[in-house]
């Protein structure tokens, strides 16, 4: 079964393609947004003009950080409740789209920080435009916020039909001012949502050439984006298959390959691209025997077989080494092991064998 209802809106000049769209989304919007992501993008410049020409209000919330946190989403529901806002335009990576996603929902049942778990208090939501800046969560296709909890230091994500974006806006234009780095990242991401939608228990064969795809586009087009930041083409094959991630996890969820990194974020403010690389080969290499036939068809679609995928990855640096001598382990295994990406995972690993994974990061 598959199921997408956000009006997506690709290429250069989608944002004007979806002006009659987002005219319909309300009357004054909430912008959520990072310190600088709308700016540097040049997502801003467009937008301003184009809500003035349609009538329509906004009042801009600029504090989302990376890796967002409750507090955050408390502080963004009380400006939209305090300013009259009726909708939401998220821009920016996956922390501000997956922040407005919890405010919308924060604001329309009038949640604290303790309620946003509860799926049983969400009723209903506000609407979200999403304009993604960066090319990995596919959030602006997903029904998923991930959130940090700052009292337990636990990130964590949630997933609610209500949150899907209404309309999603993207363009590569507004991804040309991404740091090579933050490229590098978020490319890693939407690499672990493809390879997740094969790997989770949850897999639908029908997405399986759009996965391929998006892994082929990734393999072609991000040593040439690192190399040339500004080249256009490359920039927008990269948003199209971070897309393609978001719609493969938006229906198959993430596994371990997610579940895993998120104390290195938490713990070493590790970006989440590349918490996820860091064991991208070893998630592998854990899952492979048991998905034989469906990682052998990937690779006979992208012309390489694992190995010669593994060594690819080898040619980026994305192995952060940690010093893990003062992390009571044992707690992150046990947190790790009852994430609710763990029971999708085609193979669960027993807790030695997931400290063995951990300590292959071991600085030294
Ligand atoms: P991000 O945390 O949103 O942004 C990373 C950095 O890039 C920030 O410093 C940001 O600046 C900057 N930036 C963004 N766009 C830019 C642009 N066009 N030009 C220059 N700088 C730009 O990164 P992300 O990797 O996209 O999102 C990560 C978050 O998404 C994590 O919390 C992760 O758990 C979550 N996630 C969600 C899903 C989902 O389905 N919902 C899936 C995977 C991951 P400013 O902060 O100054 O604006
Ligand atoms: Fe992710």
């Amino acid at each position: 079964m598959l199921y997408l209802p956000t009006r997506i809106f690709m290429g250069s000049g989608a944002l004007s393609q979806a002006r009659s769209y987002i005219s319909k989304q309300g009357k004054k919007a909430l912008i959520v947004t990072g310190k600088s992501s709308a700016h540097k993008s040049g997502v801003l410049a467009e937008l301003l003009p184009l809500l003035k020409a349609e009538g329509i209000a906004h009042s801009v919330f600029n504090k989302v950080r990376e890796n967002p946190d409750l507090g955050c989403v408390m502080a963004g529901k009380d400006q939209f409740l305090c300013t009259g806002c009726d909708f939401i335009i998220a821009i920016g990576g996956g922390s501000p789209l997956d922040a407005a996603k919890a405010i919308s929902l924060a604001a329309a049942n009038m949640l604290s920080e303790d309620q946003l778990y509860d799926e049983t208090l969400r009723k209903k939501s506000f609407r979200i435009v999403a304009i993604p800046t960066t090319h990995g969560t596919g959030s602006e296709v997903t029904q998923y916020s991930v959130l940090t909890n700052t009292k337990t230091k636990i990130k964590a994500g949630f997933g609610s039909d209500l949150i899907f974006p209404r309309l999603a806006i993207v363009d590569g234009r507004y991804m040309t001012s991404l740091s090579i780095t933050v490229s590098l990242n978020t490319s890693m991401d939407a690499l672990s949502h493809l390879l997740e939608g094969i790997y989770s228990t949850n897999r639908q064969p029908l997405l399986f050439p759009m996965i391929a795809r998006g892994i082929g586009l990734i393999i072609k087009n991000l040593p040439l984006c690192l190399k040339e930041p500004d080249n256009l083409p490359a920039r927008e094959a990269l948003a199209q298959a971070s897309l393609w991630g978001g719609v493969a996890i938006a229906h198959t969820s993430t596994t371990l390959q997610h579940a895993i990194g998120y104390p290195f974020t938490t713990e070493f403010g590790a970006p989440h691209g590349l918490a996820n690389a860091m064991f991208l080969k070893q998630i592998m290499r854990l899952y492979a025997p048991k998905i034989k036939p469906e990682l052998s068809q990937l690779f006979d679609k992208i012309g390489m077989d694992q190995e010669e995928f593994l060594a690819w990855l080898d040619s980026f640096p994305i192995q952060l080494k940690v010093d893990l001598s003062g992390i009571k382990l044992d707690e992150w295994i046990a947190q790790i092991l009852s994430s609710r990406n763990i029971q999708i995972s085609p193979v669960i690993p027993t807790a030695d064998e997931l400290r063995e994974i951990i300590k292959s990061v071991q600085k030294g």
